[in-house]
């Protein structure tokens, strides 16, 4: 591994700050004690820092020398609501709140960078730190999109990296195109007429309209949509009626539909109106679909995944970077950085959970999991790649 020295003799103070911000996690849109941190740390770096970007955001400018070019390089600032079940004393000193996804150790690992890149000044451009609140749900990269994040300061591509559980510790792994599934909610409300359930002929029952709805919609994946698309629908509720004898006067399902191309979704958010509303019909129902876009797909450019990964194998060498890494159905609010600018987004490995203390759930220690902690042997490895990725990007032609 080619770490950077001068970053592996700051691991105590970047760990400090990881630990700090791990011990007083904030929920989205709240990050005010952590953006305050972020951006007096800059600042006593002497990084010129702007603030207020996407309500909690802040945004750090390093220039140097006449070059023009310029790149942004995310991390993500917010934590969950989760009560922690970890007794080290870093532990969250917030209860119900939690730094379960590793925010934690993606804002220190980019502090570390910072740190490096101001006492240092060979590069030759300008260096976007950015540092988004809300990824939880919130769209926080949207909220400071909206700021003029790249209207203000300007990039040439942007860059991000989420640590990855179960996966070797230090590890990168990552792919050209989609990457990660756009994330779309539905919720359908069917209305009948009631019946006493051993005279159902005298009603319109919505329960059957439901199950038939239900199973409808499940023909788009398997006869609509081209095959080899990737996408998955599922209902995950399905709710109506308070009596074994009665049927009654409505019904509601929800659920989430995951795709990897936009255009994929377009198809079933239309497929899925036409199937509901006829299933309805049908059966003499009214009904009415909702359905919400939450993120769209994370989609890395070919041409910044390339560039990418060589910087990764210069760093771990070619054996601990997978660049066809399988892609997840799960979502990013990255994605909208992905749409407005090229870019890449990487996970980087954060090992099988050794590093942590035994807690609930089974398996490396998935992120989202009371007994998660991220793991501080990675912050070396991820200011490294950072600052590699700025020189690198900002000396290409
Ligand atoms: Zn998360
Ligand atoms: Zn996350």
């Amino acid at each position: 591994m080619k770490l950077i020295p001068e970053i592996q003799s700051a691991h105590g103070e970047i760990q400090t700050l990881r630990r700090t911000i791990h011990a007083n996690p904030e929920l989205r849109y709240e990050e005010t004690q952590t953006s305050d941190l972020v951006a007096k740390t800059l600042s006593n770096w002497g990084i010129e820092v702007h603030r207020g970007i996407g309500k909690t955001g802040v945004v750090g400018v390093l220039k140097r020398g006449n070059g023009t070019r310029s790149v942004g390089l995310r991390a993500d600032m917010d934590a969950l609501p989760i009560l922690e079940l970890n007794t080290f004393d870093h532990r969250s000193r917030n209860a119900g709140k939690m730094h379960a996804c590793g925010h934690d150790g993606h804002t220190a690992m980019l502090l570390g960078a910072a740190r490096y890149l101001s006492t240092r000044g060979d590069f030759d451009g300008t260096i976007v730190f950015i540092f988004q609140p809300a990824e939880e749900g919130g769209a926080g990269a949207k909220a400071m999109i909206d700021d003029g994040l790249f209207t203000r300061f300007p990039v040439d591509a942007v860059f991000g990296i989420h640590n990855w559980p179960g996966l070797g510790a230090g590890h990168f792994g990552v792919a050209a195109g989609p990457f990660m599934a756009s994330s779309n909610e539905f919720r359908i409300e069917v209305k009948g007429v009631g019946a006493h359930a051993a005279l159902p002929h005298y009603g319109h029952d919505p329960v059957f309209t439901a199950v038939q709805i239900a199973n409808g919609l499940q023909g788009i994946i398997t006869r609509n949509k081209k095959p080899v698309d990737t996408a998955v629908l599922s209902i995950t509720q399905i709710h109506a009626g308070d009596a074994v004898n009665v049927v009654p006067n409505e019904a509601w399902l929800a659920g989430t539909v995951r795709t990897f191309t936009t255009q994929t979704l377009d198809m079933i958010e239309s497929r899925m109106h036409k199937i509901v509303e006829n299933i309805a019909e049908a059966y003499d129902c009214s009904v009415k679909l909702t359905f919400r876009r939450n993120y769209p797909p994370t989609v890395n450019s070919v041409e910044e995944t390339k560039f990418a990964t060589m910087v990764m194998r210069e760093i771990v060498g070619d054996e601990n970077v997978n660049d066809s890494f399988e892609p997840t159905m799960t979502a990013e609010d990255f994605s909208f950085m992905l749409e407005a600018k090229p870019g890449c987004y990487a996970f980087l490995g954060n090992g099988d959970g050794d590093h942590r203390e035994l807690g609930h759930g089974e398996g490396p220690c998935m992120l989202h999991n009371a007994s998660y902690d991220f793991n501080d042997e990675l912050l070396p490895v991820g200011s490294t790649y950072w600052v590699r990725l700025a020189q690198r990007f900002l000396a290409r032609e």
